[in-house]
């Protein structure tokens, strides 16, 4: 179906940060297949972990017990608040899942009118009718009514305004620590513990969707671990399997606490091709030395964005984001596909965002030679932009 208004390049393979077209042309994936690619492209230790498993067994389904999702569930409790997990393949389909999850807990404990989510404006959690509704953007949810109910918005940064939206039927507030589809917006750490106190406060589960920022790419494990606080239930994906699909939600064991036998589930969810992948992925990018080295990356990568905005102040209104999740936000005279197609020109891939903005998500494995060749080719891009509105 026409859904998607995709650029006019076919790619052929993948080798670390750089991508192969039919024609032969390299690209520096500075884009990562939004945020997915965390290991870059054809990771020597993602291929074996996949073609291993291949050749043993693909799927049984969950009417059986999987050695691979217990696995990988035994790291993620290990390394995360959480006591306990449900394997999905989406982004969409965790942030569902923890929708679900809090709903049913509060339906577990008596409170069964506590139903509603409170969500922020800008947020994006995916494209199924109840995570559309969740984030409540109007261009999405246009022509898909009847719109799925139970979700109240207010802006990201009036916290008086979210004080006031709790009433009696509130479940959880739900929010992604830094809005990526809409424009590398940060929630300030201190502004995550605030809110962590109000859902405290008022008995609320604080939800959080770490599909993007999640997995090493804010240059922690999970982006909350910046605010110092943990979350009660979070759904993950994109990163999680490095390109295979595959997601997560993750609770602790109160949230989950209405999670019984029958209430859930998912065919393909946690199938073992797709844990061998995420177990591999997750042994690699949770060592302190890999993240520390996403850090140091992720400061270069800031400077030279820095450093483009003085040069290109024409066209650069800021630079925002955190490790290597990275964006700009564009003067209102010029749109994020300028930019975007006149890095592609270069060979250079970028993703547009919302808010008028572009996002820079390298692979978490590129070298510092990598990230400043990324920096020069976005100079030039931006200098042709440049040259064409003069
Ligand atoms: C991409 C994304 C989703 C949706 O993930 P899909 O795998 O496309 O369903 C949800 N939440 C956030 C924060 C995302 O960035």
């Amino acid at each position: 179906m026409g859904t998607y208004g995709r650029q006019n390049i076919v790619f052929e393979r993948g080798e670390g940060c750089w991508l192969i077209a039919e024609d032969g042309q390299r690209y520096l994936d500075f884009g990562s297949g939004v945020a997915v690619n965390a290991l870059g492209h054809a990771h020597p230790q993602l291929v074996a972990a996949l073609k291993a498993q291949a050749e043993k067994l693909w799927h049984t389904s969950n009417l059986y017990r999987v050695e691979g999702q217990e696995s990988v569930a035994e790291k993620l409790i290990r390394l995360t608040f959480a006591d306990t997990v449900f394997f999905c393949n989406s982004g969409a389909e965790a942030c569902e899942g923890a929708i679900k999850v809090a709903r049913r807990y509060h339906y577990v404990s008596g409170q069964p009118e506590r139903t509603r989510i409170i969500t922020f404006r800008g947020a994006f959690h995916g494209r199924t009718l109840a995570t559309l509704a969740a984030a409540g953007n109007p261009k999405y949810l246009e022509g898909f009514a009847p719109e799925a109910a139970g979700f109240d918005h207010v802006e990201p940064d009036d916290h008086e305004a979210l004080e006031a939206m709790i009433g009696p039927e509130t479940a959880a507030i739900m929010l992604e620590p830094i809005q990526g589809e809409g424009g590398v917006r940060a929630f300030p750490p201190e502004r995550i513990a605030a809110i962590r106190a109000l859902c405290d406060a008022h008995g609320l589960l604080l939800v959080l969707d770490e599909v993007q920022t999640g997995v090493g790419r804010t240059g922690k494990l999970f982006a909350h671990e910046w605010a110092d606080v943990v979350p009660d239930v979070m759904a993950i994906a994109k990163g999680f399997g490095g390109g295979f699909p595959v997601g997560a939600v993750l609770a602790t064991a109160e949230a989950a606490k209405g999670m019984t036998p029958g209430t859930h589930g998912s065919t393909f969810g946690g199938n073992p091709l797709a844990m061998a992948v995420a177990s591999t992925v997750i042994d690699i990018v949770s060592e302190p030395e890999f993240l520390e080295a996403v850090r140091l990356k992720a400061l270069r990568l800031k400077q030279g964005l820095v450093g483009l905005k003085d040069s290109h102040s024409d066209l650069i209104e800021d630079v925002r984001g955190e490790g290597l999740l990275m964006g700009f936000k564009l003067k209102s005279h010029v749109a994020p596909a300028q930019v975007v197609g006149a890095a592609a020109a270069q060979g250079l891939l970028l993703v547009g965002a919302g808010d008028n903005s572009v996002r820079v998500l390298p692979p978490l494995i590129a070298s510092d030679t990598e990230i400043s060749e990324g920096i020069q080719l976005l100079s030039r891009a931006l200098a042709h932009v440049s040259g064409e509105g003069s």
